[in-house]
């Protein structure tokens, strides 16, 4: 297997030589895109590329990335698969390589069999050269299956940083993609991001064996934007950002926290007499869209937004961003910044800051932290549910239930194991397959010799008839005779893809290999508790940096290159408030006082009966947790959210919650958990 992948590659390589040429690129660059020449950094990477090497791309967004490889894929001699973590911005890339004339589609769940089949078919016979899918789609067994018998010459992730956990969109499937690549034979790989640390960066080249030379980035020093950090209490902001729109702002983007407040504020800029709409995930989707065509085609100035605008917003004359609380992180701060002055002209960047809600943002790192129980949970389950041949077979959320961890947080574990060589991920199948025959039987077998008869009367023979829809007994098929879950897919899809029948799956279970020698509970417990903390910390790190960095008296602008390890940055950039001589002093302006100790007693004690009758109790962790109004699945079925006391501390710290229950003696030491009685 590794000499067969090994000869491919250097078989590959020699093919992207011979086809790929530093003149060749710059041809087709007028050619197909109509460019006389390149952006900074995108010629540098397209010659790793066609050196046949595997790149890493980090280009501020709006600088033609994409570009990076558009182009190599029109020259590379096969398939160009890319991943990209949004609908939107794959449909955006498709549309815009249509325009030009290229070969694009993406395959995504909007679309219908039909639709998808097409395109399977125009992959398969080569005409299209570049095929967009989301990490999902490669998770899934069917796709895999099907894409592994096409030549690709190149595998593009775009938005790279959600592979590393030190990033801050951490994606836990994204920690496959190298997997993914050697099992699908990909010789080349293309990372591209806007905004990775150092840290990142390291963490990305390593997983894919990128080398450092092979690393390309481009300044993230932005000459047309002007910064300022204006420390201010909730009260004076409005009046604040109403001055600085001014009556005649042009376009503009206001970032909020939460819905509600992006809601009141357009109201309140409209009130003012400024066309303002609002846009954030609570809305439908007619209305977003809506919402963002207006402000597309200028017919309204401002969006007030959560973090849920921007991706793929690409307008040029925005002229000014304004954060009306402090962004989640740097790289947002970055990347939402990085929207305005696009067309080169002056934008202005203010971030309206004050410490309240600082313990918000810290509280909802340690709400997903899993408890030491928990995991210990997970591994009893783990030991308990592998049968004689070390196969484990697991639906996400019902274990997600089982062990109360959240589902996100129970990937990053499962994913864990599997780099830890715990766990194998050896296929995934639906534990529920149907199908519908749209003609006779006798009629569909009547297609196939004596054999292929034979493997079809045998799945139907473990098949249940009901009403409309056949239910094939997945579970007995596999176990009383010799067709394996690969086999089966192939059959059904082939009869789906005749006509012959309808064929739908449903609840994935993913089937894993598990090597008992190294499900060693105690160790592994310390090893993943001590992942979890040490990516606790890191996070809680990462507010920290955001804060010293808007205090800072050094220039926002260097600080900001110096950030992302960009070491061209200016000294003194001229343009900041730093550099006017206004170095911000955030603070606290909100006074909460805490709940009477009695009022505290009364709730904790209310919360251990209601667990206690449902046959349940709860770890010192969950009872910090119900204060701060973080959810966990168990609180979510116990209706915990509905209890008197529930997020009452919101505003507080964790840690000084924790704190005042240890003082006052609630906290209690964690009882042991029994799954199933969780
Ligand atoms: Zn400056």
């Amino acid at each position: 297997m590794q000499n067969d992948t090994e000869s491919n590659r250097s078989e590959h390589k020699d093919a992207t030589d011979a086809a790929l040429s530093p003149s060749q690129l710059h041809t087709s660059l007028s050619q197909h895109f109509g460019f006389s020449s390149f952006r900074p950094g995108q010629f540098e990477v397209m010659a790793k590329l066609c050196a046949g090497h595997s790149a890493l791309a980090i280009f501020p967004t709006g600088s033609g990335k994409s570009l990076c490889y558009q182009l190599p894929a029109l020259l590379l001699p096969h398939l160009t698969i890319v991943v990209s973590p949004l609908l939107a911005l794959m449909q955006d890339q498709v549309d815009f390589l249509r325009s030009k004339g290229i070969q694009a589609a993406s395959i995504d769940s909007s679309q219908s069999r039909a639709e998808q089949q097409m395109i399977q078919a125009h992959v398969e016979s080569g005409e299209l050269k570049i095929l967009m899918v989301s990490v999902e789609r490669l998770k899934n067994e069917r796709f895999r299956q099907w894409i592994s018998h096409v030549q690709t010459s190149l595998l593009v992730i775009d938005e790279a940083h959600c592979i590393s956990e030190w990033g801050h969109n951490f994606r836990p499937d994204y920690q496959k993609l190298p997997h993914y690549q050697n099992q699908l034979n990909i010789p080349q790989v293309l990372l591209l991001t806007a905004t990775a640390t150092r840290k990142v960066q390291h963490d990305m080249a390593a997983r894919f064996n990128i080398m450092q030379d092979h690393i390309v980035q481009t300044g993230f020093y932005r000459p047309n934007l002007d910064l300022s950090v204006v420390p201010l209490a909730q009260e004076q902001k409005l009046n604040y950002l109403l001055k600085a729109l001014g009556k005649k702002p042009g376009a503009a983007i206001v970032y909020v926290s939460l819905q509600q407040q992006a809601e009141t504020l357009a109201k309140q800029l409209q009130a003012a007499g400024l066309k303002a709409r609002a846009y954030h995930a609570g809305l439908d989707d007619q209305t977003r869209q809506a919402a963002q065509a207006a402000f597309m085609q200028d017919e309204i100035d401002i969006v007030v937004a959560t973090i849920a605008f921007g991706m793929g917003v690409d307008k040029g004359n925005i002229r000014f961003v304004a954060h009306y609380e402090l962004p989640k992180s740097i790289e947002n701060y970055a990347q939402e910044i990085g929207r305005a002055g696009r067309d080169g002209k002056p934008a202005y960047c203010v971030v309206l800051g004050s410490l309240d809600g600082v313990e918000t943002l810290e509280n909802f790192i340690f709400g997903d932290t899993p408890e030491r129980r928990n995991i210990a949970s997970l591994l009893r389950l783990i030991a308990q549910e592998c049968d004689e041949n070390n196969q484990w077979s697991v639906v996400e959320t019902r274990l997600s239930a089982e062990t109360d961890i959240k589902l996100l947080v129970l990937k990053t574990l499962l994913v864990q194991l599997e780099l830890q060589g715990v766990l194998t991920a050896q296929f995934a199948y639906y534990a529920q397959m149907r199908f519908k025959l749209m003609i006779g039987k006798k009629q569909l077998l009547e297609h196939f010799d004596v054999r292929r008869q034979a493997i079809i009367e045998t799945v139907f023979a473990f098949s249940e008839s009901k009403r409309e829809w056949t239910n094939i007994d997945v579970d007995t098929l596999f176990r009383q005779s010799d067709i394996d879950n690969s086999k089966l897919l192939t059959i059904m899809e082939y009869l789906h893809q005749k006509g012959w029948l309808e064929f739908d799956t449903k609840v994935l279970t993913q089937v894993y290999r598990v090597d008992k020698s190294k499900l060693r509970q105690e160790e592994l417990i310390n090893s993943l508790s001590d992942y979890f903390s040490a990516k606790e910390q890191s996070e809680i790190k990462r507010i920290d940096t955001m804060l010293r960095f808007f205090m800072s008296s050094r220039c926002l602008s260097q600080n900001l290159c110096d950030y992302f390890n960009d070491k061209h940055g200016p000294v003194q950039c001229g343009h900041c408030s730093v550099c006017r001589g206004k170095v911000a002093k955030l603070q606290s302006y909100k006074t909460t006082a805490w709940p009477s100790d009695d009022q505290i007693r009364e709730w904790i004690f209310n919360l251990n009966k209601h667990l206690a009758q449902g046959g349940s109790s709860g770890s010192a962790r969950l009872r910090v947790r119900f204060l701060s109004g973080l959810t966990t699945p168990k609180m979510n079925r116990f209706k915990l959210k509905q209890m008197p006391g529930y997020a009452h501390c919101e505003a507080f710290r964790f840690r000084d919650i924790e704190e005042k229950l240890n003082q006052l003696g609630l906290l209690g030491i964690d009882e042991p958990n029994e799954v199933g009685h969780s």
